[in-house]
Order: C-alpha cells, then sequence, then structure tokens
C-alpha cells in the first residue's frame, strides 16, 4: 500500500543539499564556530524580514521565550508571581517559558473558528499583576488584534509573541488596509527553527526579536553566560547560544522561505477546493495570503476523530494531533488541572493534522484528499 508520510525532514531539505554542504563546509574551513559572521548576517536578514530593530540568535524556541521573559524581569518590569495571559490550547513550550521564570500562566480559551486566543475573553483574565500577552500564532495564522495594542498603550503590558510556528505570517490590519509580519506587531517575539518548523536548522536553534534596544542587549547577554563584556558579568546568564553552522543553514532556508509558503499554500487550496465530507471541519481560511500553513488542521466533532485516523492510517496517510493534551491537564501542570477550559479540551479531542509541507507531492494530496471524503 502507498504510504504518505506526515513529514519527511529529508524531502524537506533536499532542495538545499547543495547549497547547505557548500555552507557547512565554508563554516568548518574557516575556523570561527560561535557568534561568527554567519550569525551577524542571519540576524540581520531575521530582523529584516520581521521589520524590527533587532534579532538575536539562540539555542531554540524555548530559550528565545524564556530569555524575554528573564530579560523583563532583569528590567524591573516583571516580578517573581506577575502573571502572563497564554493560551490554553498551545504547545508545552508556551507555558514553561513563563513558570519557568516565577511569572504566573493565566490560561484563556481559543476562539472555536481560528482556534487562536479569543480576544472576546481577554479582560476578564487582567488583574493587577497581568505583566503581559503571550498570543501565538498556532499553525501559521497570526494571532493579533488592534485590542492588544490598547492594552499595552492603556495598561504598559508587554505582548509578546510566540513564532515558531508561523515565520513570515503576517496580520492584515482592517481598518490601515496594510499588512505587517509576526515577530514585529509586539514588543518582542520568539521563533524556533526546530527541524519541523516551517524554516528548520539540521537541529536546534531560535531568535527573539524586537524593537527594543534594553531588551535586545539584555537577551543578547544573558544568552552568554549574562556577560554584557568579556570577562564582565552583569547576570546570572546562561549559555543559549546558536552555532554558525545553524546560521548559515538557516540564511539559506530563509531565502527560500517565499517559495516554502507558496508550496504549502498551493497544498492547502488542493485540500480547500476538494475537501467534501460532512464529518470534517475544515479550518479557517483568512483570505488574502498571510498565513503560512505550519500546520493544516482538520476538526472531527462527534467523537469520531480517533476512528477518522484509524481509517486513514489503514489507507496509508499519516496524520498527527496538535496536540492532544492542553498544558494545563499536563503532569507537570498539576495546579491548574481543575481550570475550566473547555473549549481547549474540545479543540484537544477534535483536531487532527493532515500532512502539508512543501516536500508532500501536489498529486499526493489530491489521492488523501479521496481518502478523506471517503470516511462515512
Ligand atoms: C516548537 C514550538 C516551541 C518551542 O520551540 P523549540 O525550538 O522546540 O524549543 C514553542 N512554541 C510553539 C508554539 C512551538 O510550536
Amino acid at each position: 500500500m502507498k504510504k504518505y508520510p506526515f513529514v519527511s525532514l529529508a524531502a524537506i531539505n533536499a532542495p538545499y543539499m547543495e547549497e547547505m554542504k557548500e555552507a557547512v563546509c565554508r563554516v568548518m574551513d574557516s575556523g570561527w564556530y560561535l557568534g561568527g559572521e554567519h550569525t551577524r548576517q542571519f540576524e540581520k536578514e531575521l530582523s529584516s524580514l520581521c521589520q524590527t530593530e533587532h534579532a538575536v540568535v539562540c539555542s531554540n524556541g524555548l530559550d528565545a521565550l524564556k530569555l524575554i521573559f528573564r530579560a523583563y524581569k532583569e528590567m524591573g518590569v516583571m516580578r517573581d508571581g506577575d502573571e502572563v495571559i497564554v493560551p490554553a490550547n498551545t504547545y508545552v513550550a508556551t507555558v514553561l517559558a513563563v513558570s519557568d521564570n516565577g511569572l504566573v500562566p493565566v490560561f484563556a480559551e481559543p476562539s472555536e473558528e481560528t482556534m487562536n486566543l479569543d480576544f472576546r475573553g481577554l479582560e476578564e483574565k487582567l488583574t493587577p499583576r497581568t505583566r503581559a500577552v503571550l498570543p501565538v500564532h498556532l499553525y501559521g495564522s497570526a494571532c493579533w488584534s488592534p485590542k492588544l495594542n490598547d492594552l499595552s498603550r492603556s495598561l504598559g503590558l508587554k505582548i509578546v509573541e510566540d513564532c515558531a510556528q508561523a515565520i513570515g505570517a503576517r496580520h492584515y490590519f482592517a481598518g490601515l488596509k496594510r499588512t505587517h509580519t509576526v515577530g514585529g506587531l509586539g514588543d518582542a517575539a520568539g521563533f524556533s527553527f526546530y527541524p519541523t518548523k516551517n524554516v528548520g536548522a539540521l537541529g536546534d536553534a531560535g531568535a527573539v526579536t524586537t524593537n527594543d534596544p534594553e531588551l535586545a542587549a539584555t537577551v543578547r547577554a544573558l544568552a552568554n553566560y549574562g556577560s554584557d563584556r568579556r570577562y564582565h558579568n552583569i547576570y546570572q546568564g546562561y549559555n543559549c547560544r546558536m552555532d554558525e553552522i545553524q546560521a548559515a543553514i538557516l540564511s539559506i532556508k530563509l531565502r527560500h522561505l517565499p517559495e516554502i509558503i507558496k508550496q504549502r499554500r498551493l497544498r492547502v487550496k488542493e485540500y480547500f477546493f476538494n475537501l467534501a465530507n460532512r464529518k470534517i471541519v475544515q479550518p479557517v481560511w483568512e483570505g488574502g495570503s498571510w498565513q503560512v500553513w505550519h500546520q493544516f488542521v482538520l476538526r472531527i466533532p462527534d467523537g469520531r476523530r480517533d476512528e477518522f485516523r484509524s481509517f486513514l492510517a489503514e489507507n496509508g496517510v499519516e496524520t498527527d494531533v496538535h496536540y492532544p493534551v492542553p498544558p494545563h491537564l499536563q503532569p507537570c501542570y498539576k495546579e491548574y488541572a481543575h481550570l475550566h477550559l473547555p473549549i481547549t479540551c474540545k479543540m484537544a479531542k477534535e483536531v487532527v493534522s493532515l500532512p502539508i509541507t512543501e516536500s508532500t507531492p501536489i498529486a499526493d494530496i489530491r489521492e488523501i484528499v479521496d481518502i478523506v471524503n471517503r470516511f462515512k
């Protein structure tokens, strides 16, 4: 039987292999493996993509978000016990970045339609200790509302974007008739270049973007033992650096991002125009070309998600679930298990992700559509 893999990293990277091998050899020959010209170059390219003043690379996406909150604490903007509003339906890393810094995650429900943070419920989550909102651009759709700008202006909240799944995605400001890319919407943003992300390294890598020079300098110092200059430690920092090899690889991948997004969109169109099955709920297409489709996530109501997955597996189609257990129900967050988050829990039971990578042949997408349409 034909197999339809969910993701194949070798296939995703195949088009860039020659370019990447050359780049790796260049770094090897240079004798400079950390914090060199490839790192500076990639930071320039990333900040230019996000239209931000600064980009600081680091070890991975979790560390990027952790560094932002730690930096705000060092800057006196946040203190132990302060609250950060997070979407309840996210990957656990979003929440870890908050709790690891002694801050308190306040879980907010998603909109059932967009699966991103529901801004209608935001005000009721605010308390005198709220210091930040952490919108996650889940599945590659920008999670933004001018309301966030208002909150930041009126209450001084920091808006920290989790861009791990959304590099290159844009938010459309209807009133202004213009778009802005994620990573430059809020006060600071964390990116992940984990190999399966839309721009993936050959290992772990991440970055922080911001327009705030103090935040950028603090993150940069914290990621390098807390040192602002050699043998001078102003913070009790970490080692969260990124290799020159990964930076060189990422410059190549970033250059190809428009094509990566275009290819993913072509596959999404195949799904949208041809999926026809009343048993499934398709994701929202915002119109325009603003979403970057890190995942293509269906919902299968009536408790039939696992049956649907088995049917697809029997027909060779590998699927995944993002995510089966929300962070507040993980064993490590027992103290939040009592929270009433019905929409989040419903999503966790209904969502299923179909293959959507730029290396999945379009002909395969058509065959997957036929298989999905046969589910009764
Ligand atoms: C992948 C991911 C992260 C963490 O990134 P790593 O590089 O794996 O540490 C954080 N948030 C979200 C939403 C993610 O998808």
